[in-house]
């Protein structure tokens, strides 16, 4: 599947409660590559406990537009910690041309750092080329006592919605399974997190991904022409032995394109509720949370397979228990949460072309002639 993520749809927010008084935590929730319309097209078959309570219980924006492009991971993080656009906050994609050196940078690649737990390739991330304050940073300018703490598969899923000044940002390194950070905001790992990643290992968290529901129950077939075909797969069709296929890969990439891998970072969340002791006292604390495995699945299957409806099946079942876990801490009206998605994601093209709709492919060879080459 080529890259579809050019249009975003809408953006939603919910908040658990109505009350007045001063929460003891926010919690912002943000889906990668989340449409609108999955709320609608999946919600025969959700919980009572997960999306349709935050629809029904909280407030429900349905008519939200993105002001700027491109509606990345990068600049839809940014944008929704720091309440403006790129133009302002300075992450104008995932990754760039840099003016200065004339090379690729990544919005949050910081070769001034060092990963801490981390394989080579991962850790080497801070969010130094933000040009603005986050939310999560203007709590902390109001009340120094105020924790925030930060977690996604991706880096820029954690680094960005932190800010400059988390207690703790938190991402999953592909090389070695294992939930990091960088020298920016540690000189060493935090014990619980240490112990978090002895006692939960990614690959055991990996199963064999087959769907959830009995066949009926899905509005999307399984095989399909515009999915891709994974290494060790011969068809995109249910079941993924996904502990197998990182075996075979020699990374875990292919968990993170796995329902499990939510399900690894919702315990990280509640582990980080518990051992960070968020929302015990009366400053108010934030932990944000950014869902990958969406997007990652998203550009590999599409948004009209099953494996995609599959995962928001689980997915919805995993905010359930996030949910269960925050009533029963906090009460019904001790927390705020939103939910939020970094951009949404376009049909296949082709299969657009397929169907005789509008639609298609821009080469930009044809658009804009390369420049001839130098003898
Ligand atoms: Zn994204």
């Amino acid at each position: 599947m080529k890259n579809v993520c050019f249009f975003t749809l809408l953006l939603m927010t919910f908040s658990v409660n109505s009350q007045k008084k001063t929460p003891k935590i926010i919690i912002g929730i943000v889906i990668d590559q989340m449409c609108y319309d999955y709320l609608y097209r999946f919600q025969n078959n959700f919980s009572e406990n997960g999306f349709k309570k935050l629809m029904s219980r909280g407030s429900h924006l349905k008519d939200m537009q993105y002001n700027y492009i491109p509606t990345y991971t990068g600049p839809g993080h940014a944008s929704i910690y720091t309440g403006t656009t790129p133009k302002n906050h300075g992450i104008i994609a995932n990754a760039w041309i840099e003016e200065s050196s004339k090379s690729i940078v990544n919005c949050v690649g910081d070769p001034s750092v060092e990963g801490i737990q981390s394989s080579q390739l991962y850790g080497k991330s801070s969010p130094h080329r933000l040009n603005t304050t986050t939310i999560t940073d203007q709590l902390k300018d109001k009340h120094k006592e105020s924790k925030v703490i930060s977690i996604s598969i991706k880096d820029r899923g954690a680094i960005l919605p932190g800010g400059f000044k988390s207690d703790g940002s938190y991402w999953f390194d592909y090389g070695n399974g294992q939930f990091i950070t960088s020298s920016y905001y540690k000189t060493e790992m935090p014990k619980w997190v240490k112990k978090f990643n002895a006692k939960n290992n990614a690959l055991s968290y990996a199963q064999v991904w087959n769907p959830l529901l009995v066949k009926n129950s899905y509005s999307s077939e399984d095989a399909s022409p515009y999915e891709k075909v994974i290494n060790g797969k011969s068809a995109a069709v249910f079941p993924y032995d996904i502990k197998k296929l990182c075996d075979l890969s020699q990374s875990f990439e292919p968990f993170t394109m796995s329902p499990f891998a939510n399900n690894l970072l919702t315990d990280l969340a509640i582990t980080a509720l518990k051992k960070e002791k968020l929302g015990q006292d009366e400053f108010p604390d934030m932990l944000c949370i950014s869902y990958s495995s969406t997007d990652i699945a998203g550009h590999v299957f599409g948004p009209d397979s099953k494996e995609i409806e599959d995962m928001y099946y689980r997915l919805d079942i995993e905010l359930g228990r996030l949910l269960n876990h925050l009533e029963k801490s906090f009460g019904q009206d001790g927390f705020v949460l939103f939910l939020t998605a970094d951009h949404g994601v376009a049909t296949v093209p082709q299969k657009r072309v397929d169907e005789g709709l509008s639609g298609g492919y821009v080469f930009i060879d044809k658009v804009v002639p390369r420049p001839p080459q130098k003898k």
